[in-house]
């Protein structure tokens, strides 16, 4: 039951595919943590539950803004210290920006690339995988395709 006050978080983005995460994984994530030696607390669940519902990607400070916003009382000591757990157990992507920044997206359970506008910050994952395995010889372990540009809605409102 990781995903106890999931409904005063903000909801995932409706529109425009996948926003946030089914609560199955949720659970998955929360057992994950758990068992990295994470205290689950009800404000930590809940969260998790605010960042995988996020849909877009955020810093932590935007996290943390998010958090507040949907009444989880987090502090930023606890925004850094799991947004460092779950960059950990590979379940959230670093994104270095070139302002210095550093942007987060949760990534739940399974392979997925990522499309992600660096207009509005949404994200969006491909389940689907087309990549091709490199030429014989090289032992792969895993690899990221993250696609950048500007999403449907964001082309469209310019237009
Ligand atoms: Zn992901
Ligand atoms: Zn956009
Ligand atoms: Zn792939």
């Amino acid at each position: 039951m990781c995903y106890a006050g999931v409904t005063r978080a903000r909801p995932a983005r409706a529109a425009g595919g996948r926003g946030g995460v089914a609560l199955q994984d949720l659970d998955l994530v929360c057992g994950r943590l758990h068992d990295a030696g994470l205290r689950l607390t009800g404000p930590r669940r809940r969260l998790v539950a605010v960042f995988a519902g996020l849909g877009h990607w955020c810093t932590p400070a935007e996290l943390y803004a998010a958090a507040r916003a949907a009444g989880v009382p987090a502090g930023r000591a606890t925004v850094y210290r799991l947004l460092e757990v779950l960059v950990e157990q590979g379940l959230c992507r670093v994104f270095a920006q070139r302002d210095r920044s550093v942007r987060y997206v949760f990534c739940g359970p399974g392979h997925h690339h990522h499309m992600i506008c660096e207009d509005c910050g949404r994200v969006t994952e491909i389940a689907e995988c087309a990549v091709e395995p490199p030429p014989a010889g090289f032992a792969v372990r895993e690899h990221a395709v993250d696609f950048f540009g500007q999403c449907d809605r964001c082309q469209a409102a310019k237009t």
